[in-house]
């Protein structure tokens, strides 16, 4: 077993896994768009309660399913005190979930989704709820939950404070970079939130409690209990369904993931942040998961073995290419291409930025002065650096 320190396996990545990863994108942004482009269905929502693209077998038997023209899947479920209404991105925008906690007389969006059409189709199908948005919560700095609240710039946005202070100084590195890869399916503005204190607020007569979890899937993370709904939202803490994204490190994680089991019996409704709803189940296979690719970074010989494993150990879950996001970070020895294999400590391209990279001894060196683009380009979509979000800590492979 890895030691906590040397995980996760930050080898330097060269120009070769930035190459794949826009290639991914752009097959990304091309199915998306050719889904949109290919939906003349006048309805804005169809019963298809047995299909999909995001697995299902998760949501709880009362749960209604149907999908909008935006290729997004719409989960409702009843609870005493709310409805709560899930809008689940198609696996290939990463299944990103956003929240809606309808009560009597008012409702509490969380999250904005990635790409601005599906942000707009969920202030559509919030408006048509007929009742006024109190406000609007961001789990975590990752840009696939803002850079969709560019749709919800007239609304009273909130985040953690650490939360507010990241997208306001990545939201514009985050836009371009994502424009770069999506063009106009990326809003050109988005929303810096006002901070919110952890802690126990009301809502419609309905407590909300807040809670700040670090280190796990992202830097600082915001859960939301609804303790009189029965429900918690955990943001990407829990991926329900499909693969996760590793990006952050397995062990604060996992804990994270445990004391989110503890409270099993108070939170039967589990609203992730990628993926359908899940039951508490859902923890246990997100443990399960964070070990099992323990196990296979140490044993498997390149990406594809790792991958194959992953697939065989969950052969239940969806979105595959979860797992294609993190292979060329830890299995840098994959690049055919030599002139991209980075040295011990000099200078490394990412893109078009370049960076200096310090060798610190057995192996490990230091990438200093990581700004968010590098610092996004370990991890596609917001891949974090360690704690102090100024540097981190890679393996040379040179
Ligand atoms: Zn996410």
């Amino acid at each position: 077993m890895r030691s906590p320190s040397r995980y996760p396996r930050h080898r330097t990545p060269g120009g070769t896994s930035l190459s794949i990863r826009f290639r991914l994108l752009t097959l990304v942004a091309a199915v998306v768009f050719a889904a949109a482009c290919s939906s003349d269905d006048a309805d804005s929502a169809t019963d298809t309660s047995a299909e999909g693209d995001t697995p299902a077998e998760n949501v709880t038997e009362e749960a209604t399913v149907s999908s909008r023209d935006s290729g997004m899947t719409v989960t409702v479920q009843q609870t005493e005190a709310a409805t709560l209404h899930t809008l689940t991105a198609p696996e290939e925008v990463f299944a990103n979930s956003t929240h809606i906690i309808e009560t009597e007389n008012s409702l509490v969006l969380i999250d904005t989704q990635f790409l601005l059409p599906n942000a707009l189709d969920m202030r559509a199908y919030a408006d048509d709820l007929d009742k006024p948005i109190d406000r609007v919560f961001i789990t975590h700095a990752h840009p696939d939950h803002f850079l969709g609240s560019e749709a919800f710039a007239d609304l009273d946005v909130y985040a953690l404070a650490d939360v507010a202070d990241e997208i306001s100084a990545n939201g514009e590195a985050e836009i371009a970079e994502k424009q770069a890869d999506f063009g106009d399916a990326i809003a050109s503005t988005f929303v810096t939130p006002e901070a919110v204190e952890p802690g126990t607020i009301e809502v419609d007569g309905v407590a909300f409690e807040l809670a700040e979890v670090l280190d796990a899937e992202a830097h600082v993370q915001l859960v939301i209990s609804v303790p009189d709904a029965g429900a918690v939202v955990t943001g990407d803490i829990v991926y329900s369904g499909v693969h996760l994204i590793m990006a952050g490190q397995p062990e604060p994680w996992t804990a994270a993931l445990n004391d989110l089991k503890a409270t099993s019996d108070q939170y039967p409704f589990v609203l992730p942040g990628h993926g359908v709803p899940g039951t508490p189940e859902v923890y246990d296979t997100n443990i399960e998961w964070l070990a099992t690719a323990q196990e296979q970074i140490d044993t498997a010989t390149d990406g594809a073995e790792f991958k194959a494993g992953m697939i065989a150990a969950f052969p239940d879950l969806g979105m595959e290419a979860a797992i294609d996001f993190v292979t060329p970070l830890l299995f840098p020895d994959d690049d055919t291409d030599a002139d991209a294999a980075p040295a011990a400590a000099g200078e490394v391209a990412f893109g078009e930025t370049v960076v200096n990279i310090t060798a610190v001894g057995d192996g490990m060196a230091e990438l200093v002065g990581s700004d968010p683009v590098v610092a996004d380009a370990f991890g596609v979509i917001g891949l974090i650096p360690p704690s102090d979000g100024n540097s981190m800590t890679i393996t040379a492979t040179g």
